[in-house]
C-alpha cells in the first residue's frame, strides 16, 4: 500500500486535480490520498489557507468578512465550474464557515485552527465526490474518521501515539479514501492544525499508520535539489538521501518536505519519494534509511541560511574552570533561549542561535553572562550566516573539509567558525551574511560536482 501526498499547487485547479487523479487511479496500490488546499496557480495568486487566514482576522476584529469568504468559496466554484459538478456542495462550504465563525467567536486561537482547516478538508470533500462521480470508489475521510488525534495546543498539533492503531483499521475500506492534509482532532474534540505546510505530517502519519511501503509527496518539482536551483543554474537533482541527511538539509533551508513529517515515516523506516505532478515519469528524490555511499557524490546537499547571531565568550583558563559552560547555558535557559551550534577553543566559546531567539534580549543576556561567568571579553555579532554542507559519505573519505575550505578561500570568503559534529554527516560553517551566496556557489562548483560536471554559476 502506499500514501500519495498532492501540495498546493497540485491540486490548486481543476486541470491540476485531473493530474493528481489520473497519477492516483493508475495505481491500486495508490490507496490513500492526502490533499493540500488549493495553492498558488500562478506567481501572484494567493493560497487559499491564506485566504482564509485573512478570513479569520476579519471575523476576530468583529469587521464584515462576507467578502473574504466570498474570495474562498470562488476559489472552490473555479473548480467545481471547471470540472462541471453540482454547486450544491459550494452552499455546503458556506454554510460550514458560518458555522465555526458562530461557534468559535468567543475562542480566537480555536476559531483560526477550525477556519484554516478548511482549505484542505473542503478540497478532501470535493476531489473525492469528482472521484466518485468518474467512477471510481472514492471515500473523503475526515482526520477524525480516520483517528488521527493530536495534542490540544492550538497551531501546533502533535500525533498521539495512540492514533497509529486507529489509522491501521483504514486498511480495510476498499477503494481510494481521500484524506485532508494539516490537521487533526484532540481528545476534547477540538480541530487542531499543524504548523504550516503540515499536510506533508499528514501523509507521513498516515504511512507509518497503515505501515505503507511508499510515502509519496507530490509538488511541482521533480525531486530535491543538491542546492538551491536559484543560485545555480541546471543545478542538479539527488536521486536519494538518508532521513538523517534530511534532517540537517531542511534545518539548512530546504524547504521541500515539512522536517516535522520525518519523524513518523523514519519510526517505521518507511521510504519517501519527492514526486512532480506535472512529470510524473522523473524519477523523484528518494529519501531512506540507509543509501549507497558513491564516491562521486560524497555530499548530498548545500544550503546557506541567514539570519543567526553569535555569542563570542573569552575567558583565559577557561578550559581549566568546571563549571564555565553550565553558567552560560543557565543565562540562556533562564532567558527562553534555544542555541543551534557551541563551537568552543581552550580559551573561548561561542553561541550560534537563531536571532529571532535573543531579539530584544541582547543587553539583558550579556549583562548575565558578564555577572556569571566574570570573561574576559564578550561580543555579539548578528550578520552570521551558516553554510551547511551535508553528506553520508564525508565520515568515510579523508580531506573533505579540505576541499571545502579550499573552494572558499579561492572564493575569498572569510570562515569565522567551523564545526562538524560527531556523527561526521555535516560541516557546519559560520561566515557573514553578504557572503552567503558565493559560498554556496563556490562550494557546489568545488566540492559537488564532478569536474566534467561542472555548471555554470547564474550571474
Ligand atoms: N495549506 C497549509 C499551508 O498552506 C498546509 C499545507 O499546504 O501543507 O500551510
Amino acid at each position: 500500500m502506499k500514501v500519495a501526498k498532492f501540495g498546493g499547487s497540485s491540486v490548486a485547479s481543476a486541470s491540476q486535480i485531473q493530474k493528481v487523479l489520473n497519477i492516483a487511479n493508475s495505481d491500486d496500490d495508490r490507496k490513500i490520498i492526502v490533499v493540500s488546499a488549493p495553492g498558488k496557480r500562478h506567481p501572484e495568486d494567493i493560497k487559499t489557507t491564506d485566504l482564509l487566514l485573512r478570513l479569520y482576522e476579519k471575523s476576530v476584529a468583529g469587521l464584515d468578512y462576507q467578502n473574504k469568504k466570498d474570495e474562498i468559496i470562488n476559489r472552490y466554484a473555479d473548480i467545481v465550474h471547471d470540472l462541471k459538478m453540482d454547486t450544491a456542495i459550494l452552499d455546503e462550504f458556506s454554510t460550514i464557515l458560518e458555522e465555526r465563525i458562530e461557534k468559535y467567536r468567543a475562542h480566537f486561537p480555536r476559531l483560526k485552527d477550525a477556519l484554516l482547516s478548511c482549505g484542505e478538508d473542503f478540497n478532501a470533500r470535493l476531489i473525492a465526490q469528482y472521484n466518485n462521480s468518474q467512477g471510481v470508489p472514492t471515500t473523503y475521510i475526515s482526520p477524525l474518521d480516520a483517528g488521527i488525534i493530536v495534542t490540544d495546543t492550538p497551531q501546533f498539533a502533535q500525533i498521539l501515539e495512540e492514533s497509529y492503531g486507529n489509522i491501521y483499521k483504514l486498511r480495510d475500506i476498499k477503494g481510494k479514501i481521500i484524506v485532508p492534509g494539516f490537521f487533526g482532532y484532540s481528545k476534547k474534540g477540538n480541530i487542531v492544525t499543524f504548523p504550516r505546510g503540515g499536510s506533508d505530517i499528514t501523509g507521513a502519519i498516515l504511512a507509518r499508520g497503515v505501515r505503507a511501503k511508499l510515502y509519496e509527496n507530490y509538488s511541482d518539482v521533480s525531486g530535491i535539489y543538491r542546492v538551491n536551483p536559484n543560485l545555480i543554474k541546471d543545478a542538479e537533482i539527488m536521486d536519494e538521501v538518508t532521513y538523517r541527511e534530511m534532517r540537517e538539509l531542511s534545518y539548512a533551508g530546504f524547504s521541500v518536505f515539512h522536517d516535522e513529517a520525518l519523524q513518523p515515516v523514519q519510526k517505521e523506516r518507511i521510504p519517501v519519494v519527492i514526486k512532480n505532478t506535472n512529470r510524473p515519469q522523473d524519477p523523484g528524490t528518494y529519501i531512506r534509511y540507509d543509501r549507497e555511499i558513491r564516491p562521486d557524490h560524497l555530499i548530498s546537499g548545500l544550503s546557506c541560511d541567514k539570519g543567526f547571531t553569535v555569542i563570542n565568550i573569552s575567558k583565559y583558563l577557561m578550559n581549566r574552570q568546571v563549571g564555565f559552560t553550565r553558567k552560560i547555558l543557565t543565562v540562556l535557559e533562564d532567558n527562553d533561549i534555544s542555541f543551534d551550534h557551541m563551537p568552543s577553543g581552550i580559551d573561548g566559546i561561542s553561541i550560534i542561535m537563531r536571532t529571532h531567539q535573543i531579539e530584544g534580549k541582547e543587553n539583558k543576556v550579556l549583562n548575565e553572562i558578564r555577572k556569571q561567568c566574570d570573561v574576559d571579553e564578550l561580543s555579539i555579532e548578528s550578520d552570521l550566516a551558516i553554510l551547511m554542507v551535508v553528506g553520508l559519505g564525508m565520515s568515510q573519505m579523508i580531506g573533505t573539509a579540505n576541499k571545502i575550505t579550499e573552494a572558499l578561500a579561492k572564493a575569498n570568503i572569510n570562515l569565522k567558525m567551523i564545526n562538524q559534529g560527531a556523527s561526521e554527516i555535516s560541516m557546519m560553517f559560520g561566515i557573514s551574511v553578504k557572503d552567503a551566496d558565493n559560498a554556496v556557489r563556490a562550494t557546489y562548483e568545488g566540492c559537488c560536482c564532478s569536474a566534467n560536471k561542472i555548471k555554470s554559476s547564474v550571474e
